[in-house]
């Protein structure tokens, strides 16, 4: 079973490119060179971060994930936009209320006055600059503080990721936590950026107004109020049920589309080589479809609310231009505030239909951060003990005690494994596949935990020691290695970073791949693109077994590829693996015989437990699982046969 994958990887060297014809990069062009350097100056320097990553969360970042926690780490920003926002509120309703005075005092007949119009106008002028001063204002402070917190929950949330178990990443698809990564930060962004000063400044509008409105004529005041208000609040509150229902839909379909995304994407030499492509469109048009379909919900139900609300505004105006003409006529209000009080009324009615519009991004950013908040309390399936202590260097011993184990609790792969490796001896395991010879091996590392037993390293129980320690201890080499995009390098010092290029090198010669290296344009600077794919299968596990090499890890587990090698390669692969074995104990999940005729020791696995165990002769000469195994090999010209036990 594969053990590859995982996620991040390494900074590639920025300058460096693919060349359209496939081959490995073969350096900058000189014509080009001075251009690079220029693009390379301007690059921004970002000081390397103090950082440090521990298993287990520290209690700031254990802390519930709210908005408010979030924000309220830049109470400068916060205070800032908070002010201003108070400010743009009031400023912008200062113009109905100049014009109120401007009409009464300047223009109405016997009041002549064209300095009271002037001063007026002269007045609004100088406020409305100074609301777009103080909005252009409010639009950065709450910009930069939207970064900061997005940048900040952007790591938090990859940070924990690295903490999670592999059981995590099986269940999970990538899919989906790409959209928690992408989509649901970027809501929250939006909500911060945006979403609630609009809020703030539509609701503090509303409470001015509704102060003025009461101010100006109590009586017009009053039907608004009672008459419009309760209306409009009543059809919101279908407005908001509805679009909650729809908002939940669109989110998890288009969690479905990045799903489907990144497994075509992920997947794509399998879909070419399987014809697949017309079956895969058909399954995205139909992901894509739900998704279409969940928008076009929302849609109507905005199509609706809007135009519908509109509606109710201009009856209500209607209705209150009515009583309010009556009231002029009776001399109980001025003409000044009757139009202040209408062009204010205009301005109470679009803060609640602009309201429920935010209402929306506000939906959005509550889910993003209930999902997010799910995400980051998901506790690891594999934790560390709250004392757990260092491994130290060892001996290499493992233990199998009584081990029991299923990925699914109901359904055990492994019962009562019970197996005892000693310092510096080599295991074989070999039985047919899906026997669970990768499981037993996943457990020596902690990939997962036994449901019952223990798994134990120089006699202590590794779930009493800490992860670092023990996975520093414990290599592993994957059936299908992963390299990342960057050099090979950094590729091979993927799990000591402080390696010397002396020592990658000799890591190079240890394990014979000082031929592909030599034939690189630039050695082991050379880059290798994304998962390796320009080199050969062979290449990419002679480099796993490299990287495996230079971590120096006492205790090896190998899971050998079973993409059949040519002779060559496999031959120079044996030859490695005598190297890098020497001295070490170690796991060979081994595919060939000829993998498993060199080890000290060949354990068969069947049904999830040991039946037999022995030096390979022993075995032989026994004349059980593995001999059958072993006489049909050499009955099929000694090509793999390891699966034929039963
Ligand atoms: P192979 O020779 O094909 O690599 P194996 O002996 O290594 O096979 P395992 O990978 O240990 O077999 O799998 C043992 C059983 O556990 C299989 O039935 C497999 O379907 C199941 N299994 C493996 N990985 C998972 C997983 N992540 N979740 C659920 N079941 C799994």
């Amino acid at each position: 079973m594969a053990w590859g994958g995982g996620f991040g990887g390494f900074g590639g060297g920025g300058h460096r490119s693919a060349t359209d014809n496939g081959l490995p990069f073969g350096g900058i062009p000189s014509e080009l060179m001075g251009e690079a350097t220029k693009l390379l100056a301007t690059e921004p320097h970002h000081e390397p971060a103090n950082l440090t990553f521990t298993q287990r969360p520290t209690a700031k970042e254990r802390q519930r994930l709210s908005l408010a926690r979030l924000v309220g780490r830049y109470p400068g920003y916060l205070y800032g936009g908070s002010l201003l926002v108070i400010a743009i509120s009031l400023v912008l309703q200062a113009g109905p209320k100049l014009t109120e005075y401007a009409i009464n005092h300047g223009m109405v007949p016997g009041h002549h006055s064209l300095g009271v119009i002037a001063a007026c106008g002269g007045l609004y002028l100088a406020l409305a600059l100074a609301s777009v001063y103080l909005q252009r204002a409010q639009v950065d402070v709450t910009g930069r503080l939207a970064s900061r917190v997005m940048h900040d929950l952007r790591i938090r949330v990859f940070t924990h990721l690295q903490r999670l178990s592999l059981g995590f990443f099986t269940d999970e698809k990538a899919g989906v936590l790409m959209s928690r990564m992408t989509s649901d930060i970027e809501n929250l962004q939006q909500l911060v950026q945006d979403g609630i000063s609009q809020f703030a400044i539509q609701g503090l509008t509303m409470v001015v107004i509704t102060v003025i409105l009461f101010t100006t004529n109590v009586t017009l005041a009053s039907w608004t109020v009672l008459m419009v208000v309760p209306l409009l609040f009543v059809f919101s509150i279908w407005f908001h049920r509805a679009s909650e229902r729809g908002y939940l839909r669109t989110r998890d379909r288009i969690a479905n589309v990045l799903a489907d995304l990144s497994e075509s994407l992920y997947g794509i030499r399998v879909v070419t080589a399987n014809n697949r492509q017309r079956r895969n469109i058909r399954n995205h048009r139909h992901v894509v479809g739900a998704y279409r379909d969940a928008n076009l919900y929302t849609g109507r139900v905005s199509s609706i609310y809007g135009p519908s609300t509109v509606m109710i505004g201009i009856l209500g105006q209607g209705l209150l231009l009515a009583i309010g003409g009556r009231l002029v006529l009776e001399h109980k209000l001025t003409i000044g505030a009757l139009i202040a009080f209408f062009l204010y009324l205009n301005r109470f009615f679009s803060p609640i239909q602009l309201l429920v519009q935010q209402y929306n991004a506000l939906q959005q950013g509550r889910s993003s951060i209930t999902r997010l908040r799910e995400l980051l309390e998901t506790r690891p399936g594999v934790d560390e003990d709250e004392d757990a202590t260092d491994l130290g260097l060892v001996e290499g011993r493992i233990t199998f005690d009584h081990v029991n184990f299923g990925y699914d609790p109901d359904r055990p792969v492994l019962t009562d494994v019970d197996l005892e490796i000693a310092p510096g001896e080599s295991v074989a395991f070999v039985g047919p596949t899906g026997a669970g010879k990768s499981t037993i091996a996943k457990l020596a590392n902690r990939f997962y935990d036994p449901t019952a037993g223990r798994v134990l390293i120089d006699g202590v129980d590794v779930r009493h020691v800490t992860l670092h320690s023990l996975r520093s201890q414990v290599g592993v080499v994957p059936q299908e290695p992963f390299l990342f995009a960057g050099s090979i390098r950094s590729n091979l010092a993927f799990g000591r970073p402080e390696a010397t290029d002396d020592e990658i090198e000799r890591a190079i010669d240890v394990v014979g791949l000082r031929d592909l290296v030599d034939r690189l344009p630039d050695g082991i600077g050379t880059e290798v693109h994304e998962r390796g794919q320009t080199l050969s299968a062979g290449e990419r596990q002679l480099l796993a077994l490299a990287r495996a090499f230079l971590a120096g890890p006492r205790i090896l587990i190998l899971d050998e590829a079973t993409s059949s090698l040519d002779l060559q390669s496999e031959t120079i692969v044996e030859r490695a693996l005598d190297r890098i074995l020497e001295g070490r104990s170690a796991i060979l999940i081994a595919h060939r015989l000829t993998t498993a005729q060199r080890a000290d020791r060949i354990v068969v696995v069947d049904h999830g437990g040991v039946v037999e165990s022995g030096t390979p002769s022993e075995l032989l000469a026994a004349g059980g699982a593995y001999a059958t195994m072993f006489a049909a090999w050499l009955a099929s010209g000694g090509r793999d046969a390891s699966r034929s036990v039963d």
